[in-house]
């Protein structure tokens, strides 16, 4: 194996290797030698640990994802449903959810439809003759009451 293709770990045992072969001493450049080689291993733990650690997160986040992703399709098939239940709602607004009253004028007996809220206001006028035509709503019952 080339020594570029070695791991750091490996690497550091390799140059630690070649430190105890030169039988270094106690001069200014051996303890800084023995001193760098120090440093590296320390360094070749703490890189390999973090290494460790990143590994284990990009595995973490690879879960995440794929839960996130498993969510997001239930939403979309929940969104799907809502669209279709709020078209059906306004396929029933439309077509069979209107208050019309049927009214036939007793002037020219026209025959027509009113919506609610016109009845609530008490009158309108026939769209063949124009006649003034009113509704007593409720008005007997609030009688009654009093
Ligand atoms: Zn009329």
């Amino acid at each position: 194996m080339d020594f570029e293709e070695k791991t750091i770990t490996e690497k550091t045992s390799y140059v630690k290797g070649l430190a105890e072969g030169l039988s270094l001493g106690d001069t200014a450049q051996d303890k800084l030698i023995k001193a760098l080689i120090d440093l590296v291993d320390d360094m070749a733990v703490e890189i390999t640990d973090l290494q460790e650690e990143l590994d284990s997160l990009y595995d973490e986040f690879d879960e995440v994802e794929e839960q996130v992703d498993a969510v997001d399709e239930d939403l979309e098939e929940l969104e799907e449903f809502v669209y279709d239940f709020d078209e059906d709602i306004d396929g029933f607004d439309d077509e069979d959810y209107e208050d019309c009253f049927d009214i036939t004028c007793p002037s020219c007996g026209e025959e027509f439809s009113v919506d609610e809220e016109t009845l609530i206001d008490g009158s309108v006028n026939c769209p063949k003759c124009n006649e003034l035509l009113t509704f007593d709503f409720d008005e007997d019952d609030e009688a009654d009451e009093d």
